[in-house]
């Protein structure tokens, strides 16, 4: 049996044709779902980070607003900012992009997002709502994973998952969500002693370490559904994914499979809460 490879490309694709729709009924009622970026500071990363947001808002007919602020941003600062974005009914959604200068006060800006602006998934309240399965915008790689999960028809009922990583935005939400779904989670982390045994019992990887190729190959169990989250410069993600078909049974391939559900989800999220505003 040949691997199934979880195409984050064409379920993104797909999902952009719908998005698009849905903003053409919502511009007739005279709404353009409005995603605001704040970007502080000059990394290039975040800031290619953004412009793909953006560009992505763009081609299916919503409306980005850009904030850039210096790099010697105070956390009041950035908390002024967001508060205006919250009072203005035109905005629907707040991307605050991660890391911010380490000056700020990331935590309490994150939480100063309203709620129904929350479209990226960053507040804790929003983490505990979706924790209890309580209505809210997911954290959107994990929700990406999941979406494309069960595009694919994956069944996570009862498998062992493993969640390597315990992230705020990826690993912690990632394990929330498969727990919802009556897997059986175990998280791993910088202290986790015997990872490669605990690796070897799961029926799900997940890797969200942030260490290129961490994860290898001969620690996964035969038809494991392996799932990286990561990616990295030299195009490769947290798992070393050479010879991976001859083990999976399904995998997310990088690039192509995660990033891009991440990005697709944040829009779907911002589409969603402009709908909300008109009922
Ligand atoms: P992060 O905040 O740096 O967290 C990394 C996690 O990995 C931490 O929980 C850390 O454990 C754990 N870890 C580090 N070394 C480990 C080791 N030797 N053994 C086991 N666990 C270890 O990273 P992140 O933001 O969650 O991102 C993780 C990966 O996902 C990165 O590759 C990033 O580029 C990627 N990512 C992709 C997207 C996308 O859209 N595709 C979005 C976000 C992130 P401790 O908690 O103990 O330190």
């Amino acid at each position: 049996m040949s691997a199934i490879i979880l195409d984050g490309n064409k379920l993104a694709k797909i999902s952009e044709e719908s998005i698009k729709q849905r903003v053409g009924v919502l511009s007739e009622k005279g709404i353009r779902p409005t995603l605001a970026t704040v970007l502080v500071g000059n990394d290039p990363a975040s800031e290619t980070y953004v412009k793909m947001k953006r560009n992505t808002c763009s081609r299916v007919g919503m409306e980005s607003i850009a904030i850039e602020l210096p790099e010697s941003t105070s956390t009041e600062e950035l908390l002024k900012t967001i508060k205006d974005l919250n009072n203005d009914n035109d905005i629907h959604g707040i991307l605050l992009q991660h890391p911010v200068p380490s000056q700020i006060d990331e935590r309490l800006c994150f939480d100063a997002i309203d709620i129904d602006k929350d479209v990226d998934g960053v507040t804790c309240l929003g983490f505990g709502n979706m924790s209890m399965g309580i209505d809210a915008y997911g954290s959107c790689t994990p929700a990406g994973i999941i979406r494309l999960i069960e595009h694919y028809k994956i069944n996570v009922e009862g498998l062992n998952s493993v969640v390597v990583g315990r992230s705020p935005i990826l690993g912690k939400p990632m394990a929330m969500m498969l727990l919802n779904l009556n897997s059986t989670v175990t998280i791993c982390h910088s202290r986790t002693k015997n990872l490669d045994a605990i690796i070897k019992n799961a029926d799900l990887i997940v890797g969200a370490v942030g260490i290129p190729k961490f994860i290898k190959t001969n620690w996964i169990k035969k038809n494991a559904i392996v799932i990286d989250a990561g990616y990295h410069p030299e195009k490769c993600g947290d798992i070393e994914l050479d010879n991976i078909e001859e083990v999976a049974s399904a995998y997310t391939p990088v690039p192509g499979g995660v990033g891009p559900m991440t990005i697709n989800t944040l829009i779907l999220q911002t589409l969603q809460s402009a709908e909300k505003s008109v009922k």
